[in-house]
C-alpha cells in the first residue's frame, strides 16, 4: 500500500535509531570500536546500479556506522573542545532540513532571515558585544575568522586608499598580521585564504598565563610601518587563557590597528557573572568569533562573526545580481556571508537561545568549569599523574611522567601518550594529548551540557584504574 506521505517511513526510522543513539551514550564505549577495514567494508561497495527503499537506506546507514561513532555527543569525551546538542536545537536542526530553506535572502526564507536577525541580536547581548556590531551565521569559527579578517583587510587597506575588494592584493600595501603565540591554526589558514599568506604573521610573546604583554604589542606595532591587524585570544585550547583586552586594545588603537579576537569557546565566557571578568574590554575590538557548536550546544555546523564596523563587514562580503529580490527593509543573510545558496543555521542557535534563556546559558559554562576542575584535581591527586594547567575555565592539562629512575623528557612524553592511549582503550572516557610548553600532556576540555558529576567519577576511576594496572 501507497504511504500517505512518502517521506514518513524514513524519517521514523530516523527518530528510532536518534533516540536509541542517544540512548546509549550514557553507556557505550566512548571510542571507536570498529577499525578502519570493518568501517570500509559497512560503508562501502559498488555505486548503488538501483533505487533503494528509504527507509531501508536509514536502517543500514544506521546499522553500518555502529561502532564507528565516537560518544563526542555524550557526557564523558573531554579531547578537543567539542560540544553535544541541547535538545530542542537537535530538533530544530532536523526541522531546518524539512523546512529545506534557502537562507541566502529574505525573499528565498522570509521566517529564517529573521530567525538570523534575532539570533545576532541575542547572541550580542550574550556575550557582551556591542549592539549595532554587524553578524554573520558562518559553518564554525574558522569561517567567522575569514568573515571578519575579510573586513579587517577591507578596513585597514581602504585607510590606506586602497579597495581591496576591486583591485585585489597585487601591489596594495603590505598587512602584518601580530598573533598571540598561542593562536590557533584556523586563524593562520584563514590568512592563506585571504591571499594575505602565513609570512604576514609575527608571534606576540605570552607570559606563563598565556597573555600577550601589552610592551610586546606596542613594540611590535611601533616598529611596523604597515596595516596592522591584532589577533587576540579569548581562551586558548590549551589554557584556556585570556588576553588582557582593555590594556591591549587601547595600544592597537593608538596605532590604528584592528583587533580581531578568537573566543571560538572563551568568548561564552562572557555569558557567566562568574567569569565574565576574564573577558574585560573584550567589547572595545574590531572583530569577535565563535562557535555555536561548542560551549552553546547546537548541532554543526554553527559559528558565529561580529563586527563592529558594519560597513566594512558589508563591503567585504555583499554582493548583487539581477536574477536576485534583494531585500529593502529586512536582513538579507547573503550581504554578510561567505556563502551563496546555505542551510537556515540560525534555527538550532534560536532553540538553543530559547531552551537554555541567559541564566541557562551562564550555569551551563559555569558547570563545565566546575567539572573541569574537578576533573584535573581528581585525576591529578592519583599516584602517577601531575597536575600541569589548572583551569581558569574549562580546560586543563595533566601528565603521567615515566615512573623509572632516571628517566628523562623523552620517556615522560612517550609515558604519557602511551597513558593516554590507554586511557581511551577502556571506552569509559575520551581524551587527547597535546604538546604544551615542549612537553606531552593529556587535555581535559569540557563543554557538553551532558556532563555530570557521575560521568566526572567515570572519567576519575578509569585514569585511577589504568594507572593502577600500569603499576601492576
Ligand atoms: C575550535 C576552535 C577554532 C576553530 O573553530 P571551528 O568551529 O572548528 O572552525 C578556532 N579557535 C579556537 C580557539 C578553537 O577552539
Amino acid at each position: 500500500m501507497e504511504s500517505a506521505n512518502p517521506d514518513q517511513p524514513a524519517l521514523e526510522a530516523a527518530l528510532r535509531h536518534s533516540v536509541a543513539y542517544l540512548r546509549s551514550l550514557a553507556t557505550a564505549p566512548v571510542g571507536a570500536t570498529r577499525t578502519l577495514e570493518e568501517l570500509r567494508d559497512r560503508l562501502a561497495g559498488p555505486l548503488p546500479p538501483c533505487a533503494t527503499d528509504p527507509e531501508q537506506v536509514i536502517d543500514e546507514l544506521a546499522a553500518g556506522v555502529e561502532g564507528g561513532l565516537l560518544g563526542s555527543a555524550g557526557g564523558r569525551f573531554f579531547a578537543w573542545v567539542i560540544g553535544g546538542s541541547v535538545p530542542s536545537a537537535l530538533a530544530a536542526d532536523w526541522l531546518t532540513s524539512a523546512w529545506d530553506q534557502n537562507a541566502a535572502l529574505y525573499a528565498c526564507s522570509p521566517a529564517e532571515a529573521v530567525i538570523e536577525e534575532v539570533c545576532g541580536a541575542w547572541l550580542k547581548e550574550l556575550l557582551g558585544l556591542p549592539p549595532d556590531a554587524s553578524f554573520a551565521l558562518t559553518t564554525g569559527c574558522q569561517m567567522a575568522h575569514f568573515t571578519c579578517l575579510a573586513a579587517a583587510r577591507n578596513a585597514v587597506l581602504s585607510a590606506r586608499g586602497w579597495d581591496v575588494e576591486r583591485m585585489g592584493l597585487a601591489g596594495a600595501p603590505p598587512i602584518r598580521v601580530l598573533c598571540n603565540s598561542h593562536a590557533h591554526g584556523s586563524a593562520l589558514r584563514v590568512l592563506r585564504f585571504l591571499g594575505l599568506g602565513t609570512d604576514c604573521a609575527r608571534n606576540l610573546e605570552v607570559n606563563d598565563r598565556g597573555q600577550v604583554e601589552p610592551a610586546a604589542l606596542e613594540r611590535a606595532l611601533a616598529s611596523c610601518p604597515d596595516p596592522a591587524i591584532v589577533l587576540l585570544c579569548a581562551g586558548d585550547i590549551n589554557m584556556g587563557a585570556f588576553d588582557r583586552f582593555r590594556e591591549l586594545i587601547a595600544i592597537a588603537r593608538a596605532f590604528g590597528a584592528w583587533v580581531h579576537v578568537d573566543g571560538a569557546f572563551g568568548l561564552w565566557a562572557n555569558a557567566s557573572p562568574t567569569h565574565r571578568h576574564l573577558l574585560e574590554g573584550v567589547e572595545g575590538a574590531d572583530s569577535w568569533a565563535t562557535d555555536g557548536h561548542k560551549w552553546l550546544n547546537v548541532p554543526y555546523d554553527s559559528g558565529y562573526a561580529f563586527v563592529a564596523a558594519g560597513s566594512a563587514h558589508r563591503a567585504s562580503m555583499s554582493m548583487r545580481a539581477s536574477y536576485l529580490t534583494h531585500a529593502e527593509e529586512a536582513r538579507d543573510p547573503f550581504d554578510w556571508n561567505p556563502e551563496w545558496s546555505r542551510r537556515g543555521r540560525g534555527v538550532a542557535t534560536y532553540a538553543a537561545i530559547r531552551e537554555l534563556g541567559r541564566r541557562g546559558v551562564a550555569a551551563l559554562v559555569d558547570r563545565c568549569c566546575l567539572h573541569a576542575r574537578a576533573l584535573v584535581a581528581g585525576m591529578g591527586a592519583l599516584e602517577g599523574a601531575e597536575v600541569m594547567w589548572e583551569p581558569v575555565i574549562n580546560q586543563g592539562l595533566l601528565r603521567f611522567p615515566d615512573p623509572r629512575p632516571g628517566a628523562s623528557q623523552e620517556d615522560h612524553d612517550a609515558h604519557t601518550d602511551r597513558i593516554i592511549a590507554e586511557i581511551v582503550g577502556t571506552g569509559r572516557v575520551f581524551v587527547g594529548g597535546t604538546t604544551w610548553r615542549g612537553r606531552r600532556c593529556m587535555r581535559i576540555s569540557v563543554c557538553n551540557w551532558r556532563t555530570t558529576e557521575a560521568d566526572v567519577a567515570v572519567a576519575v576511576a578509569a585514569v585511577r584504574d589504568v594507572l593502577a594496572a600500569e603499576r601492576g
